[in-house]
């Protein structure tokens, strides 16, 4: 479901006028169509009958928490949302994330860190929405193919445990997303593994060391401190 207009439809659930007009300002100015609701019930109408390609949506709101309008509106919406949250709501961001938000900003951002992660929701949700199930994959030097479970770097194939297979094709599934420590641990290990963030640190090191050119300083497998791994092509 998206809007019949050609410019995206970005929806901003946020009572805080400044940042309202801010995020306004930036996005009109980059040709998007722009819609605003100032509480969490207001930005669920709104999503119901304007259908936006994208939603902005603040964790603090007057009426129901963010996290709480992202848990409702993932029950009949994959429209990407993009969490804003301030410093010191690390948890709610976190949980955010594990409701089904895309990604998150930290207040205060800028206009070019806006921009850049509203584009990639975006065009992730444009190749999701495709249908298409890719069964190969490539970033970097290291080629994927899914359907033979077999990973190449550089052309030779190399040796994946079934825990780092998992990890990998799991952020692979989300590439371009933050992905949870919950969730990469659940993905990896099953339930009951929520609190071995020290696994994940481990096995991510270990999939540096096989898939990075320079471990020490990976391109693809990044590190989102405090909240999880992101899968960068
Ligand atoms: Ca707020």
């Amino acid at each position: 479901m998206t809007n019949q207009s050609s410019a995206p439809l970005i929806l901003v659930i946020e009572d805080e006028a400044p940042i309202r007009r801010f995020l306004k300002m930036a996005l009109v100015d980059q040709g998007f169509a722009f819609e605003e609701a100032l509480t969490g019930r207001e930005g669920l109408t709104i999503l119901a009958s304007r259908c936006p390609d994208l939603i902005i949506l603040d964790l603090g709101l007057p009426d129901m928490d963010g996290l709480n309008v992202t848990k409702e509106l993932r029950q009949w919406s994959d429209v990407p949302v993009i969490v804003l949250s301030a410093r010191g709501q690390e948890r709610d961001k976190v949980e955010a994330l594990d409701a089904g938000a895309d990604d998150y900003l930290t207040k205060p951002f800028g206009i070019s860190e806006l921009l850049a992660r509203v584009r990639v929701a975006l065009r992730n949700a444009s190749k999701s929405s495709k249908a298409v199930v890719e069964s190969n994959v490539a970033f970097g030097d290291v080629s994927i193919d899914l359907a033979k479970r077999e990973v190449k770097v550089s052309g030779a194939e190399i040796h994946l445990t079934p825990i780092e297979y998992k990890l990998l094709t799991t952020l692979v599934r989300h590439a371009g997303k933050v992905v949870t420590h919950n969730l990469l641990l659940r993905e990896a290990w099953g339930t009951g593994y929520q609190a071995e963030t020290h696994y994940l640190r481990v096995y991510m090191a270990q999939l540096r060391r096989k898939l990075e050119q320079d471990s020490a300083h990976p391109r693809h497998l990044i590190t989102e401190p405090g909240i999880g791994y992101r899968l960068k092509f």
